[in-house]
């Protein structure tokens, strides 16, 4: 079949690979194949192709991924031909974190798409328990962002805006546009969004944020207060660099919390005000993953409460994964998905 091989970080390719095997001997259920119909590009898969992320080399990325089951193996919950969603994260369910009912958090936890081959092929074996069949009607398009949608979900149950929270998101790209939808479900009012490139603070007005700035206009710490008429309730840090990490710091106001969800590059450091958390009673909080929120993801989608047509920019085939690489290196991109049927 054909599979983007990354074989080393920075090399890679559109190849002709083996058939996926279904891994190990599983005690609960067995492995299943599924054929790969769309699958996102995200900024983990270029951390991958770049060997800025613990993946297993060869490597086939791709984590975000809706399909058919082809061979469903002894599964109790899933037969050929079921239309499904893909949750990539696999946990031990033995270590002292999983016992804690925090699997994300397992220290031996595998994923498709980083540790194991993953959609960006034509097939991929995975645990049959890593699968959910769609709703009646949802597309393709819309379940492979079920796992970026289950993060978001995740992230606002660790923390999220109350009903009448000033909210600032900071970034729109997918991430921070499914943000900002949610967290007009949440009833932030108002939200302001900061994102330099135009396109994307368009985009992030239609989909419900009340303002965006430019925070390469001028002072974005001026703008944000000022739009918002005082400081942030409530940060969401969702472009993943320094200045924005620092920034949410001295947007948010007393009684304030901030979640930082963009992934910095390993070794960011930001400063931190001791007094200002102590006097101003701040809240800061990460989070990882989704444990636990794919089906409320899937829900959303099948009801429509996340406007998901402008979130996929541009689609490619299986073959052009490379053209599809580069354009999701672009700034003005959103997610991108690759085809594996064309
Ligand atoms: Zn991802
Ligand atoms: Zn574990």
């Amino acid at each position: 079949m054909l599979a983007l091989v990354v074989h080393e970080p920075g090399r890679f390719e559109v190849m002709q690979v083996e058939e996926p095997a279904p891994q190990g001997a599983r005690a609960r259920t067995g492995e299943v194949v599924v054929e790969v119909a769309a699958c996102g590009i995200c900024g983990t898969d270029l951390h991958i192709i770049d060997g800025d992320y613990h993946a297993d080399y060869p490597a086939i990325p791709g984590h975000e991924m809706s399909g058919t089951v082809v061979d469903a193996g002894d599964s109790a919950h899933l037969s050929a031909g079921d239309r499904v969603a893909v949750n990539p994260n696999i946990y031990c369910q033995s270590c002292r974190m999983c016992r804690r009912g925090m699997p994300h958090l397992c220290t031996t936890a595998s994923a498709v798409g980083v540790t194991r081959p993953g959609g960006f092929a034509e097939r991929c074996a995975m645990p049959a328990e890593q699968c959910l069949p769609l709703p009646e009607g949802l597309s393709f398009r819309d379940a492979a962002l079920m796992e970026p949608l289950s993060c978001c979900l995740h992230g606002l149950a660790v923390l999220a805006p109350r009903p009448g929270d000033r909210v600032a998101i900071l970034g729109s790209g997918t991430v921070g546009l499914m943000m900002t939808q949610l967290v007009r479900l949440h009833g932030g009012a108002p939200i302001v969004v900061s994102e330099p490139d135009a396109g994307k603070r368009a985009l992030a007005e239609r989909l419900g944020a009340d303002a965006t700035i430019d925070p390469t206009a001028g002072d974005p710490r001026e703008a944000i207060i000022d739009a918002l008429g005082g400081p942030a309730d409530f940060v969401l840090e969702a472009a993943g660099i320094a200045a924005t990490a620092a920034l949410a710091l001295d947007i948010v106001g007393p009684g304030g919390r901030v979640l930082q969800f963009g992934v910095c590059p390993e070794g960011t450091e930001v400063a931190m005000r001791p007094r200002q958390l102590f006097r101003d009673e701040i809240t800061i909080a990460g989070a990882y993953t989704n444990p636990f929120t794919d089906d409320r993801a899937l829900a959303l989608l099948a009801a429509g409460r996340i406007d998901t047509d402008p979130l996929v920019s541009d689609e490619f085939a299986l073959a052009d994964a490379e053209a599809a690489i580069a354009r999701a290196r672009q700034a003005d991109s959103f997610k991108i998905h690759v085809h594996p049927g064309g």
